[in-house]
């Protein structure tokens, strides 16, 4: 689950690092009058949970309250990246030196929270990895150390920051590091982390934050849980999320349901390898009954791309006769023309088949075939 950069930007600050003390607002109105609490100028910024709002005009400097105000009406009315912008944020503007990239991620490698750190900030660091790798530092954090001093004073070194921004920025990584442990995060994230000027001098402070919880640990967190944005995941997915299923869209035209998270992900690679594109990944998970394959086929087929629906199922605790009924019963519920195409190997397989077969699905005695008849069955739909 994606974090707003409010929302990070609050927990950041409640482990000690600087951020700027900015007011969230719905409307114009409430724009400007954040910006005349907070004092001009101010910069107005789209709450939306994806990445370069900047790019697409997400977010502008204010330097009058006419201007905080028409900068807000106008932001509140884009959509960036297919989402709509519902609030803003209306932070006091600061004069930037310099921007560093500060984030901290799971490696699955290394089995470590990493630390990764930039003089290369600012900009997408995606890009930023792919063309100049060898700009971004990465440290792999002691899961029960920690980030200690001399680890993130080394990182300091390593990007070229100012000698005097290095107490700081101890300060900053270990409280980065501390809050991605605390609040079971999959991401947390300062881009920019930025120098800027500050009475004569400069300090450092955190302009942007992203933060990714991990949804399966969001069960202890239940005041990050209440921070979801509905905006966040599709239609499909949030039923899918509340009937307990495993379920991502795609963007293709077969639609997929399967048992078992690693089947499901092999029956995506092998439509593609048949020259398919599945539209969706979907884990059924434990025994697929009657209602959960109903209650998955009603997702699948409610997104208008898919032209057929693959099912791989292995009936390994639950026998394959009663997975078919079950798919049998889900059909007789959701009615649709859809065609469908049926693989299901294991316990009592002929049965199974048997079952399908006089319900008019299509059956397969391999994955590999079930993919083929699909991606024929697509090709020939369109
Ligand atoms: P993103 O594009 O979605 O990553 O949004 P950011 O929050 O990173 O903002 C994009 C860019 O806007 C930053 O990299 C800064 O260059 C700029 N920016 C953000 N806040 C300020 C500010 O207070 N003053 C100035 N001058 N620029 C800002
Ligand atoms: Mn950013």
């Amino acid at each position: 689950m994606k974090l707003h950069e409010y929302q990070s930007k609050q927990i950041f600050s409640r482990f000690g690092i600087p951020v700027p003390q900015g007011i969230v607002a719905e409307n114009a109105t409430e724009a400007r009058n954040a910006a005349r609490e907070i004092g001009l100028p101010v910069v107005i910024k789209a709450q939306v949970l994806v990445g370069g709002r900047g790019k697409a005009g997400g977010v502008k400097i204010a330097r009058t309250l006419e201007e905080a105000e028409a900068n807000a009406e106008h932001i509140l009315g884009l959509t960036i990246k297919g989402l709509p912008v519902r609030k803003v944020l209306v932070d006091p503007a600061v004069e930037i030196l310099s921007e560093i990239y500060l984030g901290v991620a799971v490696d699955r490698t290394m089995r470590r929270a990493v630390l990764m750190a930039s003089a290369a900030g600012g900009v997408d660091i995606e890009e930023v990895a792919a063309a100049t790798p060898e700009k971004i530092v990465r440290v792999p954090i002691d899961p029960f150390v920690g980030l200690p001093d001399y680890l993130a004073r080394d990182v300091a070194v390593s990007i070229g920051l100012p000698r005097d921004h290095w107490n700081e920025f101890i300060k900053i990584a270990k409280g980065l590091a501390a809050a991605f442990v605390a609040n079971d995060a999959s991401l947390a994230e300062i881009n920019p982390l930025a120098i800027v000027s500050n009475d004569g001098g400069s300090r450092l402070l955190g302009l942007d934050g992203k933060m990714v919880i991990d949804d399966n640990a969001l069960f202890r967190h239940p005041e990050l849980a209440a921070m979801r944005d509905p905006d966040e995941e599709s239609e499909a997915e949030r039923k899918a999320r509340n009937a307990d299923l495993s379920f991502v869209s795609l963007d293709g035209d077969i639609g997929c349901l399967v048992n078992g998270a690693g089947l499901a992900m092999a029956t995506l690679d092998i439509i593609q390898h048949f020259g398919g594109r599945p539209a969706n990944f979907l884990d059924v998970a434990g025994g697929a009954r009657a209602e959960k394959v109903a209650a998955a086929l009603r997702i699948v087929l409610s997104d208008p791309k898919v032209k057929v629906v693959l099912f791989n199922i292995f009936g390994g605790i639950t026998r394959c006769d009663e997975v078919a009924r079950g798919i049998v019963q889900a059909l007789e519920e959701v009615k649709t023309q859809v065609p469908m195409v049926a693989r299901i190997t294991g316990t009592n397989k002929e049965e199974g088949d048997r079952i399908l077969a006089s319900a008019n699905l299509i059956t397969a005695n391999s994955a590999a075939e079930a993919a083929q008849k699909a991606v024929a069955l697509a090709r020939a739909a369109c």
